[in-house]
């Protein structure tokens, strides 16, 4: 059992509230890449009703390059791919994806090399936000038609990208699944729920939980995480990326695999037992609305807290909006929304241009060359 440099596998203690789940899928291993223990605040959202109170979880906060959602659910994954004995990562997903970005640094602290499969519309690939910090790592890119289907053309990409990453450098390559999730990348947030509740989750009556989904399982962590601690607090899964139906399939084979549904899923729990999910996408997986721009814009000018434009923003703006027309959808009126990152989809060239199409005035830009008034000698 070798690990690398600095990131030595530590055993894992799941929490006694996991018991009933599969003994073999009860990690036994972690590796410490997060800073964790993030900080829980008050966040004063405009334009929300004034009965509603929203705290954030900043784990926006695990990191400063090595940030985000994805780092809780790299702490397990890494932790098998070293205990598989694997000295290389693959990784899929969006050209600006967070999960590879994630991937591709944890990789190299870990003395990993990286390979990244991106879905891409052009044959180009463009350093910027994330794209450029998979770069400076030395990652290894790889670009795919934007939108084939993961089982029957990502994942045998994956498949034959290990054999050939084997044959030309003699290593073994871990394949880490679309986002990060199946059931052990999972674990990142049933450990998350536990530091919540450490953080006095229960203590302090929360009603709801909202967070951005991607590939799920973030979102199902915590699902697992509130069903088996039998808390009554309600989940919410705000889609921003596939349908509903996409994120019930996925679920339910989690939960199957960990043995919390038979495995023709007539009895067990379901993951629409577990989970609200709200499809938020809009206008398409990594596009904005004008709205959701502007949303985007007012939360940090008002807050100075930033979301991201591809999960966090639409989360966000469709939660305020279930709170203005829909305030039944939720449980109650204490939410906790779970801030995942993605700050550097940021830098993608989108919102600069947006900034830049803007007039002076706007952008509160002063013309300011000359220095011509009297200087006070004091103040
Ligand atoms: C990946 C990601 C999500 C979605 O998380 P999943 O666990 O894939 O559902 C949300 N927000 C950000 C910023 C992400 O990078």
């Amino acid at each position: 059992m070798k690990s690398n440099l600095d990131y030595p596998l530590v055993p894992y203690e799941a929490p006694s509230w996991t018991s009933t789940i599969n003994k073999d899928m009860i990690p036994k291993y972690t590796i410490k890449l997060g800073t964790l223990n993030t900080p829980i605040q008050r966040w004063r959202l405009p334009d929300i009703p004034d009965d509603f109170e929203v705290f954030v979880k900043r784990d926006d906060m695990t990191g400063s390059v090595l940030t985000g959602n994805k780092v809780r659910k790299l702490e397990f994954l890494m932790a098998d791919c070293v205990d598989k004995g694997c000295q290389a990562v693959i990784a899929c997903g969006g050209i600006f994806s967070n999960s590879c970005r994630a991937a591709a640094i944890a990789a190299r602290q870990m003395g990993l090399d990286s390979h990244l499969l991106l879905w891409s519309k052009e044959t180009e690939m463009p350093f910027t936000g994330n794209a450029l910090l998979d770069r400076l790592v030395g990652s290894n890119f790889y670009l795919m038609p934007k939108d084939c289907p993961f089982q029957t053309d990502v994942y045998p990409r994956m498949r034959q990208l290990y054999a050939h990453i084997l044959k030309t450098s003699g290593k073994k390559a871990y394949q880490i699944p679309f986002g990060g999730t199946n059931e052990i990348g999972v674990w990142g947030y049933i450990a998350c729920f536990h530091e919540l509740m450490g953080q006095g989750l229960f203590e302090s009556n929360y009603t709801d939980i909202v967070i951005a989904g991607g590939s799920g399982g973030s979102v199902m962590g915590l699902g697992i995480a509130n069903y088996l601690t039998g808390s009554k607090l309600k989940i919410h899964g705000m889609a921003a990326c596939l349908t509903n139906e996409y994120f019930h399939n996925e679920g339910d084979k989690i939960l199957r695999a960990h043995g919390l549904q038979a495995e023709d899923g007539s009895t067990g729990v379901k993951t629409a037992d577990i989970v609200h999910f709200a499809e938020v996408v809009g206008i398409g997986y990594g596009m904005n609305t004008p709205e959701e721009m502007e949303c985007i814009e007012k939360i940090a000018t008002k807050t100075g807290i930033f979301v991201d434009p591809v999960y966090s923003s639409k989360a966000v703006y469709n939660l305020i909006k279930m709170m203005n027309e829909s305030p039944d959808t939720l449980k109650g009126k204490k939410v906790l929304f779970i801030h995942t990152g993605g700050v550097f989809d940021l830098f993608s060239g989108v919102f600069a241009s947006r900034m830049n199409a803007k007039s002076c005035s706007e952008n509160r830009v002063f013309d300011w060359m000359e220095l011509t008034d009297k200087v006070p000698s004091s103040v």
